[in-house]
């Protein structure tokens, strides 16, 4: 049916037609549920026609204080009234806070504010390039970033070169040299490939896009040591996995590592404004000169604004005590389901990844199926789903929520 066929059929809701209006102009490049969202508190979504919608995707992480956050819209509502944006051509009143309690945050001295993940992982290649030559001694153009199986890092051409998703870099060639791929997890395998030339380990401490993919314990801790004793920068790339939603600041954390470059986006930017930064000691981010790198709208007024008080939200630890607690909840619930319908489910804080039975229908299904019961939730890699409610959801609407993906993959 064409659109203007479903906008004169009377049996079709708003949903539908807007739905046909914003598919019509825009690139295929994602897959949206045919939903349209108009309105949106806390862990809940409501569509133009009204209906209610439990959001367990929380905009990949970057929700994860839930939609319109008082505290949050507060903060933008009252910078929008006086500055938003200067360029960093000249300093504005935001910068000094933000960038202060963001390096406390990290236990870092310098903080490099830019706007989307993918342009923080971007700086930090870029500076662990830097460092590399001008620290380190590694001979011009030599340098290695060594890079895990199964990454997601962002949709660059430099990132997508390094990925090892077939759809994310087909027909995106020719790529950028100077990244080794290990298998994630194998610690042995990375310490392995490390050689005079190498300058970081770039690492998701979980993988949220690959299906929220926990390493073996230990893994984090022994980056931490081989990158220390071979002079090798870590960098954790914490844009989903860090903020709140594994139960700790970091997902770092949970083996107490301190990688020497924070990659950070996402949440950082409250669900309001995409905010970025990479966050790491003078020793390291001192390699930079002006004019060496920069952004246009990297660290501007509102997003300062907005980004001060997610740090300050974070810095009670407060969300981060609720991903743990809510955690046992969504642990048990979902371990529940394994044999009826669930193979198999990764849960770290408020955060799973769900394996599907196949027999029960692709993960596109099965989204699609909990939506019809008011769920909206995402699936990743075929028959993986992955959940990442708001922090700020209720247990009972968490429970109502898995109740849903209990009887969908049940096929009641
Ligand atoms: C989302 C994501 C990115 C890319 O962030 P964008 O803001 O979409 O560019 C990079 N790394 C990880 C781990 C992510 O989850």
């Amino acid at each position: 049916m064409t659109v203007t066929e479903s906008v004169t059929k009377s049996t079709h809701t708003r949903s539908d037609v807007e739905f046909g209006r914003a598919e019509a102009r825009t690139a295929h490049n994602y897959h949206p549920l045919p939903v349209v969202v108009a309105h949106a508190e806390g862990a809940w979504m409501t569509d133009v026609d009204g209906t209610r919608f439990l959001d367990l995707l929380a905009g990949y992480s970057a929700l994860n204080f839930g939609h319109s956050h008082p505290r949050l819209i507060g903060a933008a509502h009252a910078q929008l009234d006086k500055l938003t944006l200067t360029s960093r051509a000249f300093v504005h009143d935001q910068f000094a806070d933000f960038t202060a309690k963001l390096g406390d945050l990290c236990g870092k001295d310098l903080v490099l504010p830019m706007n989307t993940g993918a342009e923080a992982v971007e700086t930090a290649i870029k500076v662990a390039r830097k460092w590399g030559y001008q620290v380190k001694g590694v001979p011009a153009d030599q340098a290695t970033i060594i890079v895990a199986s199964g990454n997601f890092h962002g949709r660059t051409t430099t990132i997508v070169g390094f990925s090892d998703d077939e759809e994310a870099r087909a027909d995106f060639g020719p790529f950028a040299p100077g990244f080794t791929t290990v298998p994630y997890g194998d610690l042995a395998a990375l310490e392995a490939a490390i050689d005079e030339n190498t300058v970081a380990v770039l690492i998701e401490p979980i993988q949220g896009e690959g299906g929220v993919v926990i390493p073996p314990e230990g893994y984090l801790k022994g980056i931490r040591e081989v990158c220390t004793r071979e002079n090798v920068l870590f960098a954790a790339d914490e844009i989903q996995a860090g903020l709140g939603r594994t139960g700790r600041t970091f997902a770092c954390d949970h083996e107490d590592v301190v990688p020497d470059i924070y990659v950070l986006g996402k949440a950082l930017g409250g669900g309001v404004v995409p905010v970025s930064a990479i966050v790491a000691n003078r020793d390291v981010l001192g390699v930079l000169q002006p004019g060496q790198h920069g952004s246009t709208f990297g660290g501007n007024a509102l997003a300062c604004a907005v980004g001060s008080e997610v740090v300050d939200m974070l810095a009670t630890g407060d969300f981060q005590k609720r991903a743990d607690e809510l955690s046992t909840l969504l642990r048990e619930r979902l371990e529940a389901m394994i044999g009826h319908g669930v193979v198999a489910v990764r849960v770290r804080g408020l955060w799973a990844g769900v394996d599907i039975d196949p027999s029960v229908g692709t993960g596109r299904e099965v989204c699609e199926r909990l939506m019809a019961r008011g769920v909206l939730a995402k699936d990743t890699h075929g028959s993986t789903i992955r959940l990442a409610p708001p922090l700020v959801i209720s247990p009972e609407d968490l429970a109502w929520g898995l109740d849903q993906l209990a009887e969908v993959v049940a096929g009641s």
